[in-house]
């Protein structure tokens, strides 16, 4: 059997474009992954606690809820899910074919990619089990900063580009203080951006500093920080840590088969559609968005997707 329309993640992009693609009679088979060490299926979402920016939601909603409640829509329009990954691609020949983790393959006539880009961590073990039990350890400062933990607190930040300095300047709405931890001694951020921070009364720099533990049992209390010049350790206390130090986008199964952009996510060419570089092919969410990064604006190029698959479809004649 050859598939209408494979979906390919599990995040608001891949259930919003499911939900839309299943009312169009599309039938669509989304892959919604299998947990691993460092995801889970539902994505990002799953590691975050309250989101209180989702419109719809006036007093706010667990981020795993949120994902319960995006699947649950979609399976109600009978959309299928697979808990299998797609390991492999073959966008050379129509239909495409993928191959799940399940050692499955599957024929598709369109296909959405909404795989996410995954935050990059610093890889502590503290930091990673105070991230996922709600500890005060976050790498999203907008999901996360204005959240009453972080009120009134000394926050830290580590990174030196934009999304560091953006989520600097944000948390000092909350924080009493924001130290800004960088591994150089310059950042690597826009000249504006850097202007902006720098001119904030509310934010600290610590230069040339590494982050090499992160302190506290049930919250967060402090870190241990390491000169990299001259390897003193010193031990800098908390109430919250935001790590800003990029995202990469789920894109190896690809196998260079889609064009991506100069920073990985897959390339969109033309502004407002989600069409890629392989006719047929769709992407949606945070794998094609360096920029704004949010699950409402996931959700929305998962409408956008959905409704560009079913068109082509449509206009190639095939259903
Ligand atoms: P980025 O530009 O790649 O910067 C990552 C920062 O994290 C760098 O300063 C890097 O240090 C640091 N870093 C990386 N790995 C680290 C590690 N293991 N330990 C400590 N520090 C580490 O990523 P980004 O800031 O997320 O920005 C991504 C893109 O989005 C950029 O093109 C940016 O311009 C854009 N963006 C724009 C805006 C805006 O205009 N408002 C806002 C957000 C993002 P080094 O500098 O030493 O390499």
């Amino acid at each position: 059997m050859t598939e209408k329309l494979a979906i390919i993640g599990s995040g608001p992009a891949a259930w919003t474009a499911a939900i839309y693609a299943a009312r169009a009679n599309l039938n669509p088979v989304v892959y919604e992954g299998e947990p691993s060490r460092a995801m889970v299926p539902g994505g990002q979402l799953m590691f975050t606690t309250e989101v209180e920016n989702y419109p719809g939601f006036p007093s706010g909603i667990q981020g795993p809820d949120l994902m319960e409640l995006l699947r649950k829509q979609a399976e109600n329009f009978q959309t299928r899910v697979q808990a299998a990954d797609i390991t492999s691609v073959q966008f050379g020949s129509h239909p495409f074919l993928l191959k799940s983790s399940e050692g499955k393959e599957v024929e598709a006539l369109a296909v959405i990619i909404a795989t996410g880009a995954m935050a990059n961590w610093l890889n502590l073990p503290n930091e990673q089990r105070l991230a996922h039990s709600g500890g005060g350890v976050s790498a999203c400062a907008i999901c996360d900063g204005g959240l009453p933990a972080y009120r009134d607190k000394v926050l830290a930040v580590v990174g030196g580009g934009d999304s560091a300095i953006e989520e600097s300047l944000y948390l000092t709405k909350f924080a009493s203080k924001v130290i800004l931890i960088h591994r150089r001694d310059s950042l690597r951020a826009s000249p504006i951006m850097q202007e902006r921070a720098k001119t904030n009364p509310k934010i600290e720099f610590k230069w040339n500093s590494i982050v090499t533990d992160v302190l506290g049992d049930k919250v967060i209390s402090g870190l241990t920080l390491q000169d990299t010049k001259t390897k003193e350790e010193t031990t800098l206390d908390c109430g919250g840590l935001f790590v800003a130090i990029g995202h990469t986008p789920n894109v190896a199964f690809l196998d260079d088969q889609i064009t991506l952009d100069e920073k990985g996510f897959i390339a969109t060419p033309t502004p407002w559609r989600t069409a890629t570089s392989v006719e047929g092919v769709f992407a949606a969410g945070d794998v094609m968005d360096p920029y704004f990064k949010q699950a409402i604006t996931a959700a929305g190029t998962g409408c956008m997707s959905a409704l560009e698959a079913e068109r082509w479809i449509t206009f190639k004649g095939f259903a």
